[in-house]
């Protein structure tokens, strides 16, 4: 059934609030207002609550997580009138200001059970599961997520989703 974003993704950070704050962790949200998309919502927000909650797990004290929602526009919309706009697709972008992924690492994350470092991962005490399920989640909605990352300087994970299911 179609969720409208701006009001699912305020409630999904509002769920994720206090353990921002516990890390003083500021969490901001930009998100096009009158955007929808066909989506389960119970899978939806569990795919949003984990990327969310590496973006905190992994940064450090005072850092930022960031979300942007916007339509996917292909570059012969740009600069037509709103009312002649029609997208296929909604990006979802969570970038966080943490410790990064190193490149050779990239490709593995997605994997079940891999962690990239099994010290400085310990405390968080997780199992490694989280994005192996995101990515399922995604590929059942004909999506498609993308990680880019730099050490030290923080981390964006970019999910298409088509607008209809089928
Ligand atoms: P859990 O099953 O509780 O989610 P996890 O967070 O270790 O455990 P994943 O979410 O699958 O497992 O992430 C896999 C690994 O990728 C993490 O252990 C961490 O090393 C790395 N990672 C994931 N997200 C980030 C991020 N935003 N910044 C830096 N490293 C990350
Ligand atoms: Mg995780």
């Amino acid at each position: 059934s179609p969720i409208e974003l701006e009001p699912f993704m305020s409630k999904t950070v509002e769920l994720m609030e206090s353990e921002a704050v516990r890390k003083d962790i500021g969490i901001t949200m930009k998100v096009e207002p009158g955007l929808y998309v066909e989506a389960d919502e119970d899978r939806l927000r569990q795919i949003v609550m984990n990327l969310l909650s590496n973006g905190i797990n992994y940064t450090p004290e005072g850092g930022v997580v960031s979300i942007l929602v916007e339509p996917v526009l292909l570059p012969w919309m740009e600069g037509m009138n709103e009312e002649d706009v029609d997208y296929e697709h909604i990006r979802i972008m969570i970038t966080d200001t943490g410790i990064g992924i190193p490149k050779k690492d990239l490709p593995r994350v997605f994997e079940r059970f891999y962690r990239v470092d099994k010290a400085r991962s310990r405390s968080s005490g997780g199992t490694g599961l989280g994005l192996s399920i995101v990515k399922h989640l995604v590929e059942l909605h004909r999506g498609s997520i993308e990680l880019d990352s730099n050490v030290g300087i923080g981390s964006t994970f970019t999910i298409e989703l088509p607008v209809l299911q089928q």
